[in-house]
């Protein structure tokens, strides 16, 4: 940090300690000292606070001990000096700083985010603001730093000089795959309010984020980071250096400066500078170019707004990889979350408006001429705006390690690979799909063949190992279609009763998941026929295909061998493949067992389930649900306390379609056991629930099953299983 910008760091540092203190005296004075301020659905608590220094702030009182810290960190004032000979100094007061602001930002949750003071800056249902991310947010978004789906971040502070700019820099950044962060504003203006006014959709799915127009809201970035490292990096809260230095390494992150640069701006910045993230001004501000912590500068300034996002890269170092695909949009999962509104779309597809559908199917090799991309049919140019064309996609597909098995696989990716384009969305797969096409992604030059492009790119791009050509029919006449559909519907019925047939019984071979040690370094999922691994994300076909298209991959072919114990889902073969995989850690565990040696869970797991001793049943709860459970632990503690690679006898973390597995807690009893859910679950898979209840012989089983509407607490929901004759009551004792 440059000498002279030291000065300007501690005294931002110090007017935001200020009005930390006396907004925290004004909330104790309103509130009483016992408040609560914390921010939602998270375990971990102010998360920048929690994870430097350890302390887990949770009422108003909790941060009286951060501020002791803070005035512990800042030094005091150089009054009449403009030069400071240490970068020491304006470190701490950037740490300082960061503390400061998560107070701030923590107060301004009293209450649920009614605290009167702050009205204007909290994030409410009706202005564009997005707080803190809760966990739900962190896991799944958090993966994709951890998969590299998205390399890291910019932080924006400010506002863009017009409209257009902000525009284009967010669609560089969305491009490189970044996530947006915004907050601040310039001349009483945000970036975030700029790209409203453009109508550009914003939200953690498309990854331009817009945290708050509060300086202090800067600090969610760094939160973000934290929780990252704390949950991928396996850092201890209090580890400040293991969390910094996972940033520094593993976070691809910078901060882009817009407009004039304040003292408490300059002390945001050094806040981040502590992270390895440097800043990329566009006023001119005294540069920082020496390197050490940063990988690279500092401060780099005055930057023209066109070259920022180039600067940024270069400045970080990051390698962005982008498939350049041939099409006149951009391209990238960051568009994956758009929406198409009626009023935008040049034309729609399928969509119960007119018959569609998506069809992946292997020819041989001579019958494939790999990239011919053919529609046989209307044109999108054909065609008045608001249209509704049928379409047929049939990607033909041909390779020497390509199966049958695959081809759900493939196709299941067309959703993912089609949606990626900016200007075009896709939903459902089959033939219940529905695609939109925006008049801007017309105007362009965006083609209906261009769906074929994008096919033919990505299935080369991902599946190379197993695809050697692929070429791809769009049919939009209805005539085709239609019949078409036929032969297509025939073969996903083929393949449901394939699949429907797969028990674990008739298979020699499971397939492992790995993925999540990278953060759960003990943990392995297993993938059987007949259950998922527990994020849901992968299934055992899925395993297989992906061992086949990347053998020393995270996804492994494990034999049985032996059968120790068919009830409870033991075998030699796994046992002796967990101690390899969990490097000892782990020497046995039963499939179908939440009470005996039940398998590990990661922190992923889309449900976790736990024993209620008193009801002789189990509970589960999924990660959308905020609220307490009857085992009196909401899923962020109880994620906290199973999760990380753990086998906790009692608990187990499962994916949501699980529960509707013959195999589910077999051992235990299976779905009769299940007593409490959280009542948007318990709709979301009532058809499913129902019909294995039948298959054990209980008509209506969702009937029989508590949820937080009913009761909350594990006595309430016995006297409802015993007024109900709910199963469980009756069954053998689970302990
Ligand atoms: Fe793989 Fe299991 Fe992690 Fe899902 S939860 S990514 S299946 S290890
Ligand atoms: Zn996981």
């Amino acid at each position: 940090m440059s000498h002279y910008i030291a000065v300007n760091v501690i005294k931002g540092a110090h007017a935001l300690a200020d009005r930390a203190k006396k907004e925290l005296d004004r909330a104790k004075e309103s509130f009483g000292a016992g408040a609560k301020a914390e921010f939602p659905n998270t375990g971990y608590f102010l998360p920048v606070i929690y994870a430097m220094t350890g302390e887990k702030v949770e009422k108003l009182s909790d941060m009286d001990r951060v501020i002791g810290i803070v005035d512990d960190l800042l030094p005091p004032v150089p009054e009449g000096r403009h030069y400071l000979p240490y970068l020491g100094e304006a470190l701490d007061a950037g740490m300082a700083t960061l503390f400061c602001d998560e107070i701030i930002e923590g107060i301004k949750y009293i209450d649920n985010g009614k605290c009167p003071y702050t009205k204007t800056t909290n994030p409410t249902e009706d202005n564009l603001w997005l707080g803190a991310a809760d966990d739900v947010i962190m896991r799944e978004r958090g993966l994709e730093f951890v998969d590299g789906t998205a390399p890291g971040f910019a932080a924006i502070v400010g506002a863009a000089p017009d409209n257009g700019t902000a525009v284009r820099i967010a669609r560089e950044l969305q491009e490189k795959n970044l996530y947006v962060f915004m907050s601040h504003d310039t001349d009483g203006k945000n970036m975030a309010e700029q790209l409203a006014e453009e109508d550009v959709q914003m939200g953690w799915e498309t990854r331009l984020v817009p945290f708050g127009k509060d300086i202090t809201a800067t600090v969610f970035a760094l939160g973000f980071a934290a929780r990252a490292a704390m949950s991928f990096g396996g850092a201890t809260p209090g580890d400040f250096r293991k969390v910094l230095m996972y940033n520094k390494n593993r976070i691809f992150a910078f901060v882009l400066s817009f407009g004039p640069v304040s003292d408490v701006r300059f002390a945001q910045a050094a806040g981040a500078i502590n992270y390895g993230f440097p800043t990329i001004a566009d006023t001119d501000i005294t540069q920082i170019l020496p390197t050490g912590i940063c990988t690279y500068e500092h401060v780099v300034s005055p930057v023209g707004h066109g070259e920022m996002v180039q600067k940024a890269i270069e400045v970080r170092g990051l390698k962005v990889t982008v498939h350049k695909i041939p099409i006149p949009v951009s391209f990238g999962p960051a568009f994956e979350g758009e929406r198409i509104r009626k009023e935008q779309m040049h034309a729609q597809f399928g969509g119960n408006i007119t018959p569609a559908f998506e069809f992946v199917t292997t020819r041989d090799m001579g019958e494939v001429e790999d990239g011919r991309i053919e529609v046989i049919g209307p044109e999108i140019d054909d065609v008045k705006k608001g249209s509704a064309l049928p379409l047929g996609i049939v990607a033909e597909v041909a390779g020497r390690k390509m199966q049958s098995d695959f081809e759900p696989i493939l196709e299941r990716y067309v959703h993912t690979f089609i949606n990626e384009a900016q200007g075009v969305w896709h939903m459902g797969q089959r033939d219940i799909n529905w695609i939109r096409i925006s008049d801007q992604a017309k105007e362009k030059g965006f083609k209906i063949a261009h769906l074929g492009t994008i096919i033919h790119a990505k299935f080369h791009a991902e599946y190379n190992t197993i695809l050697d050509k692929v070429q791809v029919r769009l049919y939009t006449k209805e005539e085709d279609v239609l019949k078409l559909r036929e032969t297509a519907r025939r073969e996903y019925a083929a393949r449901d009763r394939r699949l429907a047939g797969l028990t674990d019984e008739a298979v020699d071979t499971f397939y492992s998941c790995t993925l999540c040690q990278s953060f759960a370094p003990t943990h392995v999922c297993v993938l059987t026929p007949e259950r998922t691994g527990l994020c849901g994300g992968y299934n055992w076909l899925d395993g297989k295909a992906a061992f086949e298209i990347t053998p020393t991959g995270p996804n492994q072919p494990i034999k049985k061998n032996e059968t120790l114990d068919g009830v409870k889902g033991r075998w030699s073969g796994v046992d002796a493949f967990l101690n390899e995989a969990s490097r000892g850690a782990l020497t046995t565990f039963n499939a179908y067992s939440i009470m005996d040696n039940p398998m590990t869970s990661c922190g992923c797991f889309e449900c976790i389930a736990a024993l209620l001793p008193m009801c002789n049943g189990i509970m589960t709860v999924n990660r959308e649900f905020a609220g307490m459970t009857p085992c009196g632990m909401k899923f962020s503690t109880l994620a906290g306390s199973v999760g990380g690679g753990n086998q906790t006898p009692g608990f187990v973390g499962h994916s949501k379609q699980y529960i509707g597995s013959k195999k589910f807690i077999s051992a235990d009893g299976g779905i009769k056991r299940l007593v409490w859910m959280p009542r948007a679950l318990k709709e979301e898979l009532a058809a499913m629930i129902n019909a294995r209840g039948k298959e054990e012989g209980v008509e209506n089983l969702t009937d029989m099953i508590c949820d937080e509407t009913i009761a909350e607490t594990e006595d309430k929901v016995f006297e409802f299983l015993q007024e109900k004759g709910h199963p469980a009551v009756s069954m053998p004792s689970l302990i």
